[in-house]
């Protein structure tokens, strides 16, 4: 009775123990070309190479796009805006320096694809966005990918509630003709904060700024072109 009571367990395991063990398939070949192309142009960090590797950017992006999501080049997404080149997204994610216990507060949600990438490699990611559709299409999409340390908040980068206290690391997404210091002194020292910085209709320069005590030591990186970021709420949508 026994006996057969444990083949008949066996055979139902089986088929599934099978599918269980089997090796996963290998990536697509465009997101291996899209893994290689990141490490050749220079990113090195593994940490980082493996978020890349394992958000799904064709989730971000719209799906008239999604043909092209492991292109490297920026997208176009909702509210005239745009989902940046992946590249761009790897490079300044290694820039950051981000450590897992770091709380990372970023201006610019858009499709929420950067926060994804950053929540691989950290405690907590707060993101502002000043279009409510994107804020609440962003939250929603990476609730259902499970990206549960990111938390969508809709608001202006350039006036950031004190209520969201101090963060290791600051991440702006849009271009700013120049970095706001009291954005800066929300920097806890040792803090590094990044941002495209230039006029808003050409190509800005990519800043680095690391605080020192109540001193602030500023790099300036590679050349990038970002849309701009723009005071208040949008009040389109
Ligand atoms: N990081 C995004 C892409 C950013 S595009 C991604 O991974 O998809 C820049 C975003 O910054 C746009 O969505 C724009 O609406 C937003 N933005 C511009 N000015 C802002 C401000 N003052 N506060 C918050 N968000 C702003």
């Amino acid at each position: 009775m026994i006996e057969s009571r444990l083949s008949i367990e066996i055979k139902i395991h089986c088929p599934f123990k099978s599918s269980m063990t089997s090796r996963p398939a290998s990536p697509p070949p465009e997101k291996m070309k899209f893994q290689l192309n990141l490490r050749q142009r220079g990113i090195s960090d593994q940490a980082v190479l493996r978020a890349m590797e394992d958000v799904p950017r064709e989730a971000f992006v719209p799906a008239v796009e999604r043909y092209f999501a492991y292109r490297d080049t920026a997208l176009g997404i909702e509210c005239g805006q745009t989902i940046s080149q992946p590249f761009v997204v790897a490079y300044m994610t290694e820039q950051l320096q981000v450590r897992s216990h770091h709380r990372v507060l970023e201006i610019g949600t858009g499709s929420g694809y950067q926060a994804a990438v950053l929540s691989k490699l950290c405690r907590e990611v707060l993101s502002l966005e000043r279009f409510r559709k994107l804020a609440d299409s962003a939250r929603q999409r990476l609730a259902n990918l499970g990206f549960d340390n990111v938390e969508v908040i809709l608001g202006d980068g350039f006036d950031i509630p004190d209520t969201l206290g101090a963060f290791d690391r600051i991440i702006v997404t849009a271009a700013m003709e120049d970095i706001p210091q009291p954005l800066l002194d929300r920097l806890v020292p040792g803090g590094v904060a990044m941002a495209p910085v230039g006029p808003h209709n050409s190509t800005q320069v990519l800043v680095r700024i690391k605080r020192v005590n109540d001193t602030f030591e500023r790099s300036e990186l590679v050349a990038v072109r970002f849309v701009p970021a723009l005071p208040g709420l949008a009040r389109e949508l």
